[in-house]
């Protein structure tokens, strides 16, 4: 007999987290304010993207480059899609032509072949500014000293357009970590750099989506709360 995929999971998940995000939302921020839900589909099958897709969302989160070229032929064209893991300088010719934005960018070096490709295509490449806010040995991102002196050499760059910050803070602490990204967020706007928009601040994943929209994220990246804990094949 064929078996039927059912994705009503999906459905469900996706209802759930909507909920709770307008319920933060209620809360802790203005009714004007747009919190955008990013899937993030990393392990998962394209089917079952297609179906999350389905149910509204219209960010896809990615992480691996190998892993999104395999994929991104099955997908679903009303999503756009974000890079959001570590990116190898090597690897950005792979992807430039895609990625309506780069969540993970924490140096001068990676910056400049972003730059360097997107002079070729012929874009100017939206992008955030990965911090490692927790300064944890074992994340990528600049640490929060040396974030200005990262915008200052971005903003020089032609084909890149700096829109804002993303984070992973530390579970441990997370709140005040969530709290020390938003004043970080909230001090470099006030400084009005040159080509540095702040308009998006990328925090939040399953486990405190909610938190972080209180410390006034604008998109929330979720993988297991929407698709289920991931097997790794
Ligand atoms: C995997 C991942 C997420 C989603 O994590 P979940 O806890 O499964 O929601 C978000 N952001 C990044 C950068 C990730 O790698």
């Amino acid at each position: 007999m064929q078996m039927e995929t059912s994705f009503a999971y999906i459905d469900e998940n996706y209802q759930q987290i909507i909920y709770e995000m307008e319920e933060a939302k209620a809360k802790y921020r203005r009714p004007s304010d747009a919190i955008t839900l990013m899937a993030v589909t990393k392990t998962v099958a394209p089917e079952a993207v297609n179906h999350a897709i389905d149910c509204g969302v219209r960010v896809l989160g990615e992480n691996r480059v190998q892993e999104y070229l395999s994929k991104k032929d099955f997908y679903a064209p009303q999503a756009q899609v974000h890079f959001i893991g570590h990116l190898q300088t090597n690897k950005v010719k792979y992807i430039i032509e895609d990625m309506a934005l780069i969540h993970s960018v924490d140096s001068v070096h990676l910056a400049a072949e972003i730059d360097r490709y997107a002079a070729r295509v012929q874009k100017t490449q939206n992008i955030l500014i990965e911090v490692n806010v927790g300064g944890e040995a074992s994340k990528s991102g600049v640490s929060p000293d040396r974030l200005e002196d990262l915008l200052l050499e971005v903003g020089q760059m032609p084909h890149i357009r700096v829109k804002g910050l993303m984070t992973i803070p530390p579970a441990e602490g997370n709140e005040k970590f969530l709290s020390k990204m938003q004043q970080l967020y909230l001090d470099i706007s006030s400084k009005k750099m040159d080509n540095i928009d702040m308009e998006i601040l990328s925090m939040g994943m399953s486990g405190d989506y909610a938190a972080a929209i209180r410390y006034g994220s604008t998109m929330v990246r979720i993988g297991t709360a929407l698709f289920g804990v991931r097997t790794y094949l």
